[in-house]
């Protein structure tokens, strides 16, 4: 804004001790406002069965429909909604609307495996996380196996005396752990074999790399190494044909990405999912 305004306002304003606070507070003022106003919506992106291409489920990724702009994407808010702690509000209501919509389609009979929701490291060390999702859960009435909760490896590996139990206690609820953008993190090896993780997503930098020699190697040890710890595999971020079919060929069971189907409405996913699962 003050850079549009013109060259000596920018300098003028950079130049000012508080341009940094100032602008962190109109911006976090305008992440309350759009909680408030219901500004936020929720896209979903299908995971799909690369052998079959059924629809195993679908990834919940948050949109702000900010008035005056269009659609904004998670890396234009969620730095600022992490550091403020509106994460926090923003969160539950992401993980209530994501459940109820979940309980909705599997009443009306569509085939979803399940809904896998990101979680943020500063959202799953609040002491209140564990009763939150089991009060939403509740509230909601969706059947536990059917909520997969995403987090990065270094949320995961971030404080193990307490991440170990919030699991473990995630787990006797009977909702699905998944370790996201797997391959990025500073995580060291052991937390795969000690922490009930079911899921590993393979972060899409090794999947794009597949088109270079090196870049298969490397994509066939990190599925050698999830299955040695036997935890379920996707493959984030296809797409290629090229992509679809390396991934498919080396056993990797589930996929997501472009090529397989872009994140998208509510009503879009619904009418995808009744196409491709046909109870
Ligand atoms: P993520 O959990 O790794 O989600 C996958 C991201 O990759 C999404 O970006 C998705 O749109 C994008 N993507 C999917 N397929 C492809 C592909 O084929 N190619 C490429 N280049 N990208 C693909 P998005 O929606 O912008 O979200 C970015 C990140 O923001 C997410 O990464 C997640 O860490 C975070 N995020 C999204 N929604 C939420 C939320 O509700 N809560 C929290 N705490 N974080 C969220
Ligand atoms: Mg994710
Ligand atoms: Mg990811």
């Amino acid at each position: 804004q003050a850079k549009s305004s013109g060259r000596n306002s920018y300098q003028i304003f950079s130049a000012s001790m508080n341009s940094n606070s100032v602008v962190r507070k109109s911006d976090e003022r305008a992440l309350e406002r759009a909680l408030e106003h219901d500004e936020f919506i929720l896209h979903y992106q299908p995971t799909v069965h690369l052998e079959s291409g059924a629809i195993t489920g679908a990834e919940v990724l948050l949109r702000w429909e900010r008035s005056g702009q269009g659609l904004n994407f998670p890396a234009q808010f969620i730095t600022i909604a992490e550091s403020s702690g509106l994460i926090l509000p923003i969160g539950e209501w992401v993980l209530r609307e994501a459940c109820r919509q979940a309980r909705a389609w599997l009443q009306c009979g569509l085939g979803l495996g399940r809904i896998a929701v990101n979680v943020s490291a500063a959202e799953f060390s609040d002491r209140r996380f564990l009763s939150k999702v089991r009060a939403i859960l509740e509230e909601t009435g969706l059947d536990p196996r059917y909520l997969q909760i995403e987090m990065g490896e270094d949320s995961l590996s971030r404080n193990p005396p307490h991440t170990l139990p919030a699991l473990q206690e995630l787990k006797n609820l009977g909702v699905r752990i998944a370790v996201d953008n797997f391959g990025t993190g500073r995580a060291s090896l052991s937390f795969l074999r000690e922490f009930p993780i079911d899921t590993v997503k393979i972060d899409k930098s090794f999947v794009h790399n597949i088109e270079a020699k090196s870049g298969k190697a490397v994509a066939t040890a990190l599925l050698a190494m999830a299955w040695g710890f036997n935890h379920q595999i996707v493959a984030e971020g296809i797409e290629t044909q090229t992509q679809h079919a390396f991934f498919k060929k080396h056993h990797c069971a589930e996929g997501q990405g472009y090529y397989l189907g872009r994140p998208m409405t509510t009503e879009a996913f619904a009418a995808l999912a009744t196409q491709r699962n046909p109870s």
